[in-house]
């Protein structure tokens, strides 16, 4: 079904005054948003408005209950100023995934893309053009309904904000390994895209870098063993000469990233196993000498190359260089700015 979304322009555009060349990361916002009302069992009111704060009733079940899910992916230009989305139809269908699991109602497919699309295409002046460089995209959904009690919202927002985003230089970073505090666990919230998951992880991501590391190394709840992600990123290891990534097993987010990077290394002839994978089994290839590269995969950063991974009993080298991770890094950019042909079929042009 075509959706009917109704177009509010900005007066003037606040484009002229960023710095293409040092965006602010987090911090800049474009002229619009998109915003439809979830009321009576139906979305409602598609429309792209200039962006501005939202009147919320101090009940607002999100605020006490946490519905609130999200989603996070890019709009990258091609080389004609094209602007293109990566694998939006994976973004929907997560999306919908953790309505499921929050008790939420689905946004349509459809109405999902249609409205990053028009979105985009108003703001495509956002779009940064350098190599790495993107404009982010951030859906959401939240209960917005005025309610004290435990059950589910009847009213919703789903909105789409965007954020232009500087190409990202990433060091290696350093991991801690984390025993006491957990992520998620089969049968929780982990396999969702659910903002409660993020409020759990900021603590013990906090006392880490108090530590010294950059990111929290999960692990499972029941061993403090088996390695589920890093930070907000999945995680794929090199051990003699084949690619491993932790199965996922009911506590582990299916990362679009980590999908691609999947077929990626397939594609450049890489065997690649998805199974548990402990951290006993890290710590004896880095002692014999096997465990050849590590990087974490997301949205956000792309791939983030690994150097070492700390735990209670000292520290695991992992690797000082990440050769195919790097290589792979630069196949994903070239895909999202046409620069190779698409293969895979993943970008979705927006005019
Ligand atoms: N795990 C977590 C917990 C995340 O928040 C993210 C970012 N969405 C990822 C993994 C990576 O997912 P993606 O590749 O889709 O960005």
């Amino acid at each position: 079904m075509p959706y009917n979304i109704s177009i509010k322009k900005t007066e003037k555009s606040k484009v002229e005054a960023l710095d293409f060349n040092n965006i602010p990361l987090g911090t800049t916002f474009t002229d619009h948003m998109f915003i439809c009302d979830y009321n009576n069992g139906q979305w409602q009111n598609p429309r792209i408005e200039p962006l501005k704060a939202i009147p919320t009733h101090p009940a607002a079940m999100a605020l006490h209950y946490g519905q609130a899910i999200f989603e996070g992916m890019k709009a990258t230009v091609n080389a004609n100023g094209t602007p293109m989305l990566f694998r939006a139809d994976k973004n929907a269908t997560r999306l919908n995934f953790s309505a499921d699991r929050m008790g939420m109602p689905h946004v349509p497919e459809a109405l999902f893309v249609a409205g990053l699309k028009q979105l985009v295409a108003l703001d495509k002046a956002w779009i940064p053009p350098q190599d790495g460089s993107a404009l982010y995209l951030r859906p959401f959904m939240y209960a917005d309904e005025a309610f004290i009690g435990m059950r589910a919202a009847t009213s919703y927002k789903f909105i789409i904000i965007a954020s232009p985003a500087g190409p990202f230089f990433s060091k290696r970073i350093n991991l801690w390994a984390e025993k006491k505090f957990v992520r998620a666990v089969d049968g929780g919230t982990g396999e969702a895209k659910a903002a409660g998951n993020y409020a759990a992880a900021i603590r013990p991501t906090e006392l880490a870098k108090q530590k010294g590391y950059d990111q929290v190394l999960w692990l499972d709840a029941a061993e403090h063993e088996y390695i589920q992600e890093v930070g907000t990123m999945n995680i794929f290891f090199k051990i003699d000469g084949k690619f491993i990534t932790p199965r996922r097993d009911g506590a582990i987010l299916d990362g679009i990233t980590r999908m691609s990077v999947m077929d990626v290394l397939k594609d450049k002839g890489f065997e690649v196993i998805e199974r548990p994978i402990t951290l006993s089994e890290i710590r004896e290839a880095s002692e014999k000498g096997t465990l050849e590269e590590a990087f974490g995969t997301g949205t956000a950063v792309g791939i983030a190359y690994i150097q070492s991974i700390g735990t209670d009993q000292g520290d695991i080298h992992v690797s000082d260089e990440s050769p195919v991770g790097l290589e792979v890094n630069n196949t994903l950019n070239a895909i999202k700015t046409g620069q190779v042909e698409d293969k895979f079929n993943w970008m979705l042009s927006v005019e």
